[in-house]
């Protein structure tokens, strides 16, 4: 570590390879420019080139015409994420993938989650794993090709291989499965994922060639059980569901007088939730029993003679509060035929089948929910077949392609792990992990930027993952070991060891696309279809009106006599723990994502540790003090976890709610602690079905730092529009009559993802500075989320940056004008004149200014230096940063805008074209921020409020806008629309009475 450097505490290890000495680290930007170089000298021959061949290069003085420094070329490509892909635009500087992008004309979804974008970091992290290793030692590539040809010879000769991988759609891998088994009927495959995908608790209900989708835009009463699906939605277009609840339709241009009603049952406080009209805390236990007395109530009122309704007494797991809301929100549902629906979480497949007949009754079938036709997938066997069957010596050789880390992640690691150790096991991962010590050999695996192949999205889309860079640590993807194995000459070939640096694994995608689509000009098609993306005519057909008519039949037997007997032993004293895949970190896969480390929790705002939720009477009762968190220790029969501990109103009684992802290897960050909650889960699981005494669960005093890692958890009267504005001391300067930048946040809306502070991080080169400096209130994120909880436990998430004032406070008490004001009304940083007095901050009324008080650019490690975008100016030590609106995107679609006017004018030099001041105004929606791309709630609108014809005009101009602070007279650019929540007035008074 540099002398110069600060001590990096356990944010960063101190053998981080940011502190190492130069020579010390592997990935040098020397190395680096090399294979960059490499990338920009092809970039410009068709879209396959970009897979660069380093021998036919050419200096980089004669770069290809159209690569332009600083301006991106953006390849269309995509991510898989929960078994089903993402469409995203990788945006590439010479080369260099610098951020991810929602894809425009995807049409189930604008804005792209956090943890999609995050990802372009794990591309670079330089903890990735490098080598081969055989036995965790490193072998050489002779070692390896011998191995992997005795291997191949060993299934030609008809031997038992198995092959263990997440779950996928992916038709490139079934087809590559298909085949393999075909050919060796000795191959057995297997697939495991450590939590259950997104949407499969309802799949269950189907059959496996039978998929759905739902149309947000015919439901106008939705209830979700459990059910959290505006987090990362598996289901639909997020914004048709926004533009069908928004009071003025997504574009603020009419009225909606049929919008919306969003209910929610579900023991923890999820995003969903917490953006519901009505929400009523039910443990996942006791949600069996709900969900059964909705049917038989709805049931009942649909046919009285054959289900008779339910006692008018509350039965004895159902509160009268809870049947109260129940029969309301049944009410609303039945009244709503053919525009109700009923969305299960993916904890509760044992629902399924009734749910389905739920929505049978409320005729969503074929209106809210379209039922489409499905190609049937190959069998396969589980986690435990695969264990069993390496014992019983069914394989002989197991490969664990890209499946996580099931050694650490599944009730059966210990067991896992023996079988690994005692057969010839291949481990195909990004991470050196648990599994990979587990396990032979060891092969690093491709990042998905890295290497060619084709998904499917939830609609059944194929889109194409086109590598945007040859693999940086030497990565293989599962779909070349796939295809290594099925070649006639049993050899592994990469996009590293082919001759012509072009992977096979190309050639099937290829053939893929065109058995699919059968294209009359193939390879015009083809290159269409990787401009684009993602291929419309693959999407899954729908089911007829007859095929659909089979599916949730209605009859009477919803029995959860299982879910009732577990209820009441859990009644009998015990707390019930829900396990949930973390909001920033996933199941564990991005762990070591610093960007996601660093993103507070959407609920609890705890960031770089494990937070857990239980009701604040709940928290008392566990004799936590004050308004909280505090640290807790949760022990079962042979090992404990620890967490952070947030009373949260809105969660359920009893429940303590449990995130998954922390533990075992590969932390970022030392010093976290002992938070493996798959441990906990299978030793509770074991011992005592989800639920143990409080007493196993032991609060202590508030740790050192945890006051500070949490962000604001605040509970505020609402927002009030108006206020006097005091007298500013402030002369705006004189304002430009074409441009006037102004911002408005939808509070109903926002779901408080955190897609935004991601995109924002990504675009203006916001480096991480890591645990403690966060816990000493050091965060430089250029936007927050504040949360504010109501009495009854809603929340409403408000993404805060700097808010543009038109009378800064900041600006008048800088002593070197180093934040000034832009004639098109943005509060501008000049960077070079900045000397860091903090006076500016100290006069901020909002908190959002960010003081750079150590060098974290410098310090980040190289590799990930290599993501920073171009355009954005890398801020040292002492100087104040804070939000731009995008200022260089803004330009840049000047730019780009005027060019096309030059296109207009063909031939003609420009000192002769023309233009007025009218042809010089940027369409609405040219100039976009990068916060304001990303949000899939279409929460944030930005544009020229001097253009009356602009959305963010509309936005600006309805009665439910407002700013914050108004009595300070700062006049922000940045406004507020207030929630528009859309309540049953059969249920206000309901609801009126406190939870707690
Ligand atoms: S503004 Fe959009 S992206 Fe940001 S937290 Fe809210 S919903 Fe997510």
């Amino acid at each position: 570590m540099s002398s110069k450097q600060p001590a990096p505490g356990n944010d960063i290890p101190q053998n981080h390879p940011a502190f190492l000495p130069e020579e010390e680290r592997e990935m040098t930007r020397r190395s680096f420019m090399k294979w960059m170089g490499a990338g920009a000298a092809l970039v410009g021959v068709g879209l396959p080139a970009c897979r660069r061949v380093e021998k036919y290069l050419v200096p980089y003085n004669e770069g290809p015409e159209w690569s332009v420094p600083g301006v991106e070329t953006a390849y269309a490509t995509c991510l898989s994420m929960g078994g089903s892909a993402r469409p995203v635009l990788a945006a590439c500087y010479e080369g260099r993938p610098v951020k991810l992008l929602p894809s425009l004309p995807y049409p189930d979804g604008p804005g792209l989650p956090a943890t999609a974008q995050a990802s372009i970091l794990d591309l670079y992290d330089p903890g990735r794993s490098k080598h081969i290793l055989f036995h965790g030692k490193p072998a050489s590539g002779d070692e390896f090709r011998g191995a992997f040809s005795s291997w191949s010879r060993n299934l030609r000769d008809g031997g038992s291989i198995g092959l263990l991988l997440p779950e996928t759609d992916s038709p490139l891998v079934h087809s590559m499965l298909e085949e393999i088994t075909r050919k060796n009927p000795g191959v057995r495959v297997y697939h495991d994922s450590p939590v259950p995908a997104p949407g499969s608790a309802m799949q269950a209900g189907l059959p496996q060639e039978v998929r759905f989708r739902v149309r947000f835009t015919r439901a106008k009463r939705i209830l979700a059980l459990d059910c959290d699906f505006l987090h990362e939605n598996p289901y639909g277009n997020t914004r048709d569901f926004i533009a069908a609840r928004s009071p003025e339709g997504l574009h603020y241009k009419e009225e909606n007088r049929n919008r919306t009603r969003l209910y929610a049952a579900e023991g923890r406080v999820s995003l969903t939730g917490a953006h519901a009209d009505h929400r009523l805390p039910v443990s996942p236990a006791r949600l069996a029993i709900f969900t059964e007395e909705l049917f038989r109530y709805i049931a009942g009122r649909k046919f009285s003679s054959r289900f008779p309704q339910p006692a008018p007494e509350a039965p004895a797991s159902l509160t009268e509060r809870e049947l109260a809301w129940l029969r309301r929100c049944g009410d609303d549902l039945y009244s709503h035929p053919g525009e109700s629906l009923v969305l299960l979480g993916e904890d509760h497949p044992e629902l399924s089948g009734c749910v389905w007949k739920l929505n049978r009754l409320l005729g969503a079938i074929g209106t809210c929910i379209q039922l489409l036709k499905a190609p049937a997938s190959l069998p396969h066997g589980t986690l435990e077949d695969f264990i069993r069957d390496i014992r019983q010596k069914k394989t002989d050789i197991v490969f664990l392609l890209d499946s996580g880390n099931p050694v650490l992640d599944s009730a059966h690691g210990p067991a896992l792990a023996e079988a690994l150790n005692g057969t010839e096991s291949i481990h195909l991962g990004m991470y050196e992990d648990e599994t990979s010590r587990a396990c032979r050999w060891h092969l690093p695996a491709a990042h998905p930027l890295e290497a060619w192949g084709v998904e499917r999205d939830r609609r059944g889309r194929f889109c194409y993952r086109q590598p945007v860079i040859l693999p940086l640590y030497g990565g293989i993807s599962p779909e070349e070991v796939l295809s290594g194995l099925l070649s006639t000459k049993g050899q592994l070939i990469t996009a590293d060891n082919s001759p012509t640096h072009l992977s096979p694994v190309y050639h099937r995608a290829r053939k893929c696309f065109e058995r699919a689509v059968n294209p009359e000009n193939k390879t015009a098609a083809w290159t269409e279809a990787l401009q684009r993306g993602y291929s419309e005519e693959t999407a899954y057909p729908p089911l007829s009106p007859q095929e659909e008519s089979g599916f949730g039949a209605i009859t009477p037997d919803v029995s959860v006599t299982d879910a009732r007997t577990h209820a009441d032993a859990l009644g009998s004293g015990l707390l019930e723990l829900q396990f949930c895949p973390d909001y920033t970190i996933g199941d564990g896969r991005w762990k070591r994502n610093a960007w996601m480390q660093e993103c507070p929790d959407p609920v609890t705002g705890v960031s770089w540790a494990a937070s857990a939720q239980v009701s604040p009477a709940t928290f008392r009762r566990l004799g936590g003090t004050g308004s909280g968190p505090m640290r807790c220790t949760i022990t079962a029969s042979a090992g404990r976890m620890e967490v952070i501990l947030c009373p949260i109103p809105g969660v359920a009684e009893n429940l303590v709610v449990l995130p998954l992802g922390y533990g075992g290897m590969n932390h970022v960050a030392e010093g976290q602690w002992n938070s493996n909650g798959y441990e906990l889960r299978t030793q509770v699981n074991q011992a005592n079905g989800c639920g143990i005494p409080p007493d196993q669960v032991v609060l202590h005093g508030l740790p050192e730092r945890t006051e500070a890692i949490q962000g604001p958890v605040v509970q505020l009267s609402p927002f009030t529009a108006g206020g006097s504005a005091a007298a500013a001391l402030f002369t705006p300067p004189g304002a430009d009559t074409v441009y006037q930048w102004k911002m408005a946040i939808d509070t109903s809306r926002c779901i408080g993802c955190n897609a935004c502070m991601i995109a924002c991080r990504a675009e203006n080169n916001i480096p991480v500075v890591g645990r403690d400096q966060m816990a000493k209130g050091r965060a430089l994120d250029w936007i927050r989320i504040d949360r504010y909880f109501t009495e009854e436990g809603a929340l409403t998430a408000i993404p805060v940056a700097c808010q543009q004032c038109g009378k800064a406070p900041c600006e008048s008490v800088c002593p070197v004008n180093a934040t000034v004001h832009t004639t098109e009304g943005l509060n501008a940083m000049v960077y070079a004149r900045c000397w860091g007095t903090r006076y500016c901050a100290t006069n901020c009324p909002y908190r959002a200014r960010r003081f750079n008080f150590f060098d974290y650019a410098k310090a980040s490690e190289e590799a990930t230096r290599l993501q920073r975008n171009p355009n954005v100016t890398v801020r040292s030590r002492g100087v104040m940063e804070k939000c731009t609106y995008c200022v260089q995107m803004v330009e840049r679609a000047k730019i780009r805008h005027k060019s096309r006017l030059m296109k207009e004018h063909p031939g003609q030099p420009s000192t002769t074209i023309r233009v007025t001041e009218k042809d010089l105004l940027l369409p609405d929606g040219e100039a976009q921020t990068a916060c304001q791309l990303a949000c899939p709630a279409a929460a944030i609108t930005f544009g020229n409020v001097l253009d009356t014809s602009s959305a963010v005009f509309r936005a600006k101009s309805l009665p439910r806008h407002m700013n914050l602070l108004p009595s300070l007279g700062t006049e922000p650019g940045t406004g507020y629309l207030a929630p528009a929540r859309n309540p049953n007035p059969a249920m206000e008074e309901q609801d009126r009475e406190k939870i707690h």
